[in-house]
């Protein structure tokens, strides 16, 4: 009698335990392949900021079955708006408005770090010795029919595929396509986290709000920490000279009230009262017109970092790394045949929304926005039902899970 094998599972190797790397861990996994994930943290990191999650992202995580775990870690908004700078006049931006739109506008707002610790008890639950911490890889490559991630210490770890989700300066996209240089937009950002019990009540209403002037925006917003609340901002403004490119550069107080002289005092408050301040340049890289290379492939930041200002770097993450495990199981038998259909099934969508974020730089800056008078008309215009269909529709309708690959 012969005995019936079942087919040995593909092993994935991930560079990077951020939110590309445990999203697609946690996919795989649950559909069935082995994975490793190699960080170079020794632990994971608190990085002091909020996220957002749109529909778009959401649908990622209720397919992992994540949803009682995130609802829990969520403070949602009852409004989205965008607010005046020098006196905080608002306008709803048509929020669950759904003669305005069909799209699902809802936000989740959460801290990332909490985001993250979700994902990876998530990971470790289906495998416990899954997630590698202190290892740095520095590139990697396909090696006779084997994908191969290159560790500091110069030692390999092979599988069937390597997966780069090692964020904006990744060293797997170097290895596959050499240097991308960034470009400074002109904008520096700031981000801190202001305990709620510091600030005026008025910002205990859970509103999900984007502050607009003439050469700064600031988006604010509640998020949550066992029970303990905090207002998450993160601002942007102009300036001809720039810092490093890095989320944890500290920043001085008096340089943000320097930059945001003039503006409404509760805007000054989330400055002053923040636990921590950081302050680094906002630079992008030249879209790739392809991701995957043999048998190693990127995900999220490392092959689409984008400005900020349409909220999607983590959603555009969430959905990679979904459509990425769909099309390693559809095609496990041709790996680099399923990397070839994940780069058609994603870069157009990628790419098209890394230069519509760049683009929002100018709608959010004007000079329009200078005094109320010239603001309102300016704001009417831009926020009309219109440009915000317009503007998001697309982006909240896509579903990872179902769309075609
Ligand atoms: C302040 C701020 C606010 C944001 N707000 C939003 C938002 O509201 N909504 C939204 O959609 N997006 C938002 N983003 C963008 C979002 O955070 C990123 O797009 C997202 O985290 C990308 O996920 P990633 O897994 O590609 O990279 P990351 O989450 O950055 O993870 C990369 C991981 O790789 C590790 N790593 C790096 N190099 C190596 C190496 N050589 N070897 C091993 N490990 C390595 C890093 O330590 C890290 O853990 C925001 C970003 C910032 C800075």
């Amino acid at each position: 009698m012969t005995e019936s094998k079942q087919p040995v599972p593909l092993h994935v190797i991930i560079a990077g335990a951020g939110m590309g790397g445990l999203t697609l861990a946690i996919a795989l996994l649950q559909k069935g392949f082995d994975v490793d994930v190699y960080e170079q943290s020794p632990e994971l990191r608190e990085v002091g900021a909020g996220l957002w999650i749109s529909a778009n992202g959401d649908r990622v995580l209720e397919r992992l079955g994540l949803r009682g775990a995130v609802d829990a870690i969520n403070l949602p908004p009852q409004d989205r708006v965008v607010r005046f700078w020098r006196t905080g006049e608002q306008r709803s931006v048509y929020f669950r408005d759904e003669d305005v739109s069909k799209a699902d506008h809802t936000l989740i707002q959460v801290l990332r770090a909490e985001l993250q610790r979700v994902l990876y008890e998530a990971v470790i639950k289906l495998k416990p010795e899954a997630v590698h911490f202190g290892v740095r890889s520095t590139g990697a490559r396909t090696v006779d029919g084997r994908a191969q991630l290159i560790l500091e210490d110069g030692s390999v770890v092979e599988g069937d595929v390597v997966v780069g989700c090692d964020g904006a300066h990744s060293c797997v996209r170097q290895a596959l396509f050499g240097p991308a240089p960034a470009r400074y937009t002109g904008a520096n950002a700031w981000r801190g986290l202001a305990p709620m019990d510091k600030l005026k009540p008025q910002h205990r209403t859970p509103l999900a709000s984007t502050w607009i002037g003439p050469t700064a925006h600031v988006t604010t917003y509640p998020v949550q920490r066992n029970g303990e609340e905090f207002v998450s901002f993160s601002a942007q403004v102009d300036s001809p000279t720039w810092q490093t490119e890095s989320w944890s550069e500290p920043g001085e107080l008096s340089e943000a009230l320097k930059d945001f002289e003039g503006w409404h005092q509760d805007i000054l408050d989330l400055f002053i009262n923040s636990e921590n301040l950081f302050r680094w340049g906002l630079f992008v890289r030249d879209p790739l017109d392809q991701w995957s290379e043999g048998r190693v492939t990127l995900v999220g930041d490392a092959c689409h970092s984008m400005t900020p200002y349409l909220g999607m770097g983590v959603n555009l993450t969430m959905e990679d790394a979904y459509v990425l495990s769909r099309c390693l199981e559809q095609w496990p038998n041709d790996v680099e045949d399923a990397l070839r259909r994940y780069d058609v099934a994603r870069i157009e969508r990628a790419n098209r929304t890394k230069a519509k974020s760049l683009e929002m730089l100018s709608v959010f800056h004007s000079p329009a926005l200078t005094s109320r008078e010239t603001a309102w008309p300016y704001i009417e215009q831009q926020w009309s039902p219109q440009a915000v269909r317009e503007r998001y529709d697309w982006l909240l309708a896509y579903d990872a899970t179902t769309a075609e690959i």
